[in-house]
């Protein structure tokens, strides 16, 4: 979204799946926020992308939000930003916001001070109470595939390439995967696998090949039962990779 579109209305509501909606809020937010055209390599862009600019406020909920975070951002909204200040709190999941938290949102949001700008993010608008809707600039975002956006992630899973663990690691770094978008990464492989296998055992029903590809699926299956909490995802991925290596290790010493 443009710069002038983000900032004509004090309220957004954005449409889309969760990958969608986390990447181009961030995209957005640069767009507003960084001095240099989005160049995603300044401290500014770095600190949107990693969710800790201090002028964004990026709100989770539990199950549903609670009223003690409603009331936090009620509080620091009190306050007049210079002209050039902006505060942008960003609501992912937003349908979880309960009726409660809602109504004693909405007068804050109708008329805040300058400078202020609430985002609510959600994949089920029609969970939303029509009142807060009522009150947003909705838009649906144009959904970038999970295939693209985490293309450089996948790569060494598809490919089944490990011998590159570093720049793995520094892409794991540089990409901050939200543990939400580890889920549908994972669904992603085991749908490509699947598909492999179903292939190969139509094609050739070589032996080695289709016990490779159901390790895989198991592997991957493994993965999603053992997702990671808030804040562990690197080290999800970290061990995955290494999981991977050393299958395919041991494939090749069997071969
Ligand atoms: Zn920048």
């Amino acid at each position: 979204m443009s710069y002038n579109q983000i900032l004509q209305h004090s309220s957004h509501l954005w449409i889309s799946d969760h990958t969608t909606a986390q990447e181009q809020t961030v995209q957005s937010l640069q767009n507003v926020l960084c001095k240099n055209n989005s160049c995603q390599t300044c401290t500014i862009c770095t600190q949107i992308k990693t969710y800790t600019h201090p002028w964004t406020t990026w709100l989770e909920p539990q199950t549903s939000y609670t009223i003690d975070q409603i009331d936090e951002v009620i509080k620091s909204v009190q306050f007049t930003l210079d002209a050039q200040e902006f505060r942008f709190f960003i609501f992912t999941q937003a349908e979880a916001l309960t009726t409660t938290c809602c109504n004693r949102l909405l007068k804050t949001i109708e008329e805040p001070h300058h400078g202020y700008h609430f985002i609510f993010l959600t994949d089920r608008p029609q969970e939303l109470l029509p009142t807060l809707k009522s009150r947003c600039f909705t838009k649906t975002l144009q959904s970038q595939s999970i295939q693209h956006v985490y293309h450089d992630i996948l790569e060494p899973f598809i490919t089944y390439k490990f011998n590159k663990p570093i720049q793995f690691l520094k892409l794991i770094d540089k990409q901050n995967i939200k543990e939400t978008a580890t889920k549908e990464i994972i669904d992603l492989l085991i749908e490509h696998f699947y598909k492999k296998l179903k292939q190969t055992a139509q094609e050739s029903s070589n032996h080695q090949d289709l016990h490779g590809y159901i390790d895989i699926i198991l592997l991957l299956k493994q993965a999603l039962l053992q997702l990671p909490v808030q804040g562990s995802s690197k080290l999800f991925w970290k061990n995955l990779y290494l999981a991977f290596d050393q299958h395919q290790h041991h494939v090749t010493k069997t071969t």
